[in-house]
C-alpha cells in the first residue's frame, strides 16, 4: 500500500521538487530539504527563511508562504497520538511532511518513513503551514518559535478539557501568543483514529474558522486533498463554539430523555398500584408476576403516546401565541423555543417505546401465565364463548395499532438527515405535520379502542384511580382539539396572514426607491 502510494505520487514530487530523490533501482530516498533546496534551486537560498515584517510578516493576518508547486509543506509540531496519525495521511495524501519534536531522536522511530522528524525548530523553519498538536496547556513552551513562525499558518488542533462558555479559547490565546502568525482553528472534531482510519469511516466534516481567509483557504484545500469536507465557521472568534463542539454530550436529547425516564417511571408505578398493589392489598391477591411484562407493556404504550402529543403540543401553543399577540414578530418564551427544537427527539423517543411495546405484545402468548389463564379460562367456559363485541374491539384495535406504528416509523425514518435532504420543504412538512397528526389520531383511537367501554365500569377506578388509558388520552384530545379549532377558517385565515407577516397593531410601510410615489411611503398595512 506504501509502495503503491509512493510510486503513484513519486513522478508528481519529482515535478514538484519536494524533498525527495529516486535513485535508479527506483527506491525512495527521503533527503532533506534544504539539501535539496540547495542543490536543484540555488536562487532559493537567496529566499531569507523568516520573512520580514516588510515581505509580510507584521501581521496576525499574514497569508501562509507556499512551496514552488504551490502545495504548503506541513509542519507537525508535537509527536503524539494525533500527530502520527495526521502524519500518515498527510502524507498519504501527498504531502511533505515535517514533525517537530523536543527529542527526535525518540519519536522518529514512530512516523513514516517519508516523513522528516527534526527539532521544533527546524520543523519550523521548513515547513509553510505548522499543525500544532501539542497540549493548549504547553502552547506556551512554543513561543521561542515565534520568528520562525511569523507570516506561516498555524493550524490549532486543540481541545479543552470541559466546556468552554467565557473565552477566549485556544485558538484565540494561540493567537495571541502568535500575532505575527495566521491561526486557523480546525480539525480538533477528528480523532486521531479517524485520521488513520482515513474519512470512509466516522465524521467526514471538519470545521475551520480564522480571521485569514486565505490561511483558512489553504488549510480547506488540505482537508479536501486528505478525504475530508471541510466547513467554513467563519472568523476565529467562532473557535469556541468549534472547541466545544466534540464536548457537548447530546445536549438536544437531555429533555426528551428526561422527559421519556419520568413518565416511565410515573406511568409504571401508576399502573403497579393499580394492578399490581390494589390486588393484593384488597384480596390478598398476588400478582407480582405482572410486574416485568405486563405492567412494563401496559407503561410503554402510555409513555409514547404523551411523549408522541408532546411533539406537537409546543406547534400547537406557538399558533395560538401568535393568534392572540396578533404578530408572530414577538419572540416565542425561552422554554417554547427549547422544546420546539426538540420535537424530533420526543417523536423518537415516542417512536422507541411504541415499538417496544409492539414486541411485548407480541411476546405476551408466549409466557407462561398466559398459557395457564387461557387453560383456566377454557376449563370454566362452557358453551359458546363468542362473543361478537370483543371480536370487533380486538380486531379494530390491533388494525389500528398496527396502522399507527406504521405511520410512526414513516416519520421515523424521514426525520433522518439523509432522508430528509432527499425531499423538499413541502414534502417534508406534509410527512412530518399532515402524516404525523394522522398518526397521532390513529394512536388515540388505538387507545380508545384499548379502554372501549371499560371507562364507564365503577370496577376500573381501582383506589379511586382512573384507568391509565383515561389519563393518557387527556394530551392527545387536546392536541387534536386544539389543531380542529385551527381549522376552523377565520382562525385558519388570520393565522396564515399572520405568518405572511401581518401584524394586529402595526401598518406596514415599505420604503420606496423613487421619492416622487408618496414621499417613498406607501401605505400597506393590513396586507
Ligand atoms: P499526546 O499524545 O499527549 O501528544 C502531545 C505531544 O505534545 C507530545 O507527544 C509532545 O511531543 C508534544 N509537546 C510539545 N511540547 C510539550 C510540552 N511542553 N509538554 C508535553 N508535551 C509537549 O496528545 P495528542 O493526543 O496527540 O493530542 C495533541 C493535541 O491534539 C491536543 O491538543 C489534543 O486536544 C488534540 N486532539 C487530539 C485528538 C486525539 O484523538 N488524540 C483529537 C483531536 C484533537 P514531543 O515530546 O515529541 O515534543
Amino acid at each position: 500500500m506504501l509502495c503503491f502510494i509512493l510510486c503513484t505520487h513519486v513522478e508528481a514530487w519529482l515535478g514538484r521538487g519536494f524533498g525527495r530523490c529516486v535513485t535508479l533501482s527506483g527506491r525512495n530516498v527521503p533527503v532533506h530539504r534544504k539539501q535539496r533546496r540547495g542543490c536543484n534551486m540555488p536562487d532559493e537560498m537567496a529566499r531569507p527563511l523568516i520573512r520580514g515584517r516588510g515581505e509580510g510578516g507584521g501581521s496576525r493576518h499574514l497569508e501562509a508562504s507556499m512551496s514552488e508547486s504551490g502545495d504548503p509543506v506541513v509542519g507537525i509540531l508535537g509527536t503524539g497520538d494525533f500527530s502520527r496519525s495526521l502524519a500518515r495521511r498527510l502524507v498519504a495524501s501527498g504531502y511533505q511532511v515535517v514533525v517537530g519534536s523536543r527529542t527526535p531522536k525518540r519519536s522518529v522511530a514512530l512516523f513514516p518513513e517519508e516523513a522528516e522528524v527534526t527539532s521544533q525548530m527546524e520543523a519550523a523553519s521548513q515547513a509553510d503551514l505548522v499543525f500544532v498538536a501539542v497540549y493548549p496547556e504547553h502552547h506556551s513552551t512554543l513561543v521561542d518559535l515565534k520568528p520562525t513562525l511569523a507570516g506561516k499558518t498555524l493550524v490549532d488542533v486543540s481541545n479543552g478539557l470541559r466546556i468552554n462558555q467565557e473565552g477566549p479559547s485556544n485558538a484565540e490565546h494561540l493567537a495571541d501568543l502568535f500575532p505575527e502568525s495566521s491561526v486557523v482553528k480546525g480539525f480538533n472534531t477528528i480523532s486521531a483514529w479517524v485520521l488513520q482510519t482515513g474519512p470512509r469511516d466516522g465524521s467526514r466534516q471538519v470545521f475551520l474558522c480564522s480571521d485569514s481567509s486565505k490561511a483558512k483557504r489553504s488549510v480547506m484545500q488540505l482537508c479536501r486533498r486528505m478525504g475530508f469536507v471541510p466547513v467554513d465557521m467563519g472568523l476565529l472568534s467562532s473557535s469556541l463554539e468549534v472547541e466545544n463542539l466534540p464536548l457537548y454530550l447530546f445536549p438536544s436529547w437531555r429533555i426528551p430523555v428526561l422527559c421519556t425516564l419520568s413518565l416511565f417511571i410515573f406511568f409504571y408505578l401508576y399502573n403497579f398500584i393499580r394492578d399490581v398493589l390494589q390486588p393484593y392489598i384488597t384480596e390478598g391477591k398476588s400478582v407480582f408476576y405482572k410486574m416485568p411484562i405486563e405492567t412494563v407493556n401496559v407503561t410503554l404504550p402510555s409513555v409514547a403516546l404523551v411523549m408522541f402529543s408532546l411533539v406537537y403540543l409546543p406547534g400547537l401553543c406557538a399558533a395560538f401565541l401568535q393568534l392572540s399577540r396578533g404578530t408572530k414578530y414577538n419572540r416565542f418564551p425561552k422554554w417554547l423555543d427549547r422544546w420546539l427544537i426538540t420535537r424530533k427527539q420526543f417523536g423518537l423517543c415516542s417512536f422507541l417505546c411504541a415499538v417496544l411495546h409492539a414486541i411485548y405484545s407480541l411476546c405476551l402468548p408466549m409466557r407462561k401465565s398466559a398459557r395457564y389463564k387461557l387453560l383456566n379460562m377454557a376449563q370454566q367456559m362452557k358453551g359458546d364463548s363468542w362473543d361478537d363485541g370483543e371480536v370487533w374491539r380486538m380486531e379494530l384495535y390491533l388494525s389500528v395499532g398496527i396502522m399507527a406504528l406504521g405511520l410512526l416509523s414513516l416519520l421515523a425514518v424521514t426525520s433522518l438527515p439523509s432522508v430528509a435532504n432527499t425531499v423538499n420543504w413541502r414534502e417534508f412538512s406534509f410527512i412530518q405535520s399532515t402524516i404525523g397528526y394522522c398518526a397521532l389520531s390513529m394512536a388515540t383511537l388505538h387507545t380508545m379502542l384499548y379502554g372501549w367501554d371499560r371507562a364507564f365500569d365503577p370496577a376500573q377506578y381501582r383506589f379511586h384511580l382512573p384507568p391509565t388509558f383515561l389519563l393518557v388520552l387527556i394530551l392527545p384530545l387536546v392536541v387534536l382539539l386544539g389543531r380542529l379549532a385551527l381549522f376552523v377558517p377565520c382562525v385558519a385565515r388570520r393565522l396564515g396572514q399572520i405568518r405572511r407577516g401581518w401584524e394586529k397593531s402595526r401598518h406596514i410601510r415599505f420604503t420606496l426607491p423613487d421619492d416622487d410615489c408618496r414621499n417613498g411611503m406607501e401605505d400597506v398595512s393590513h396586507v
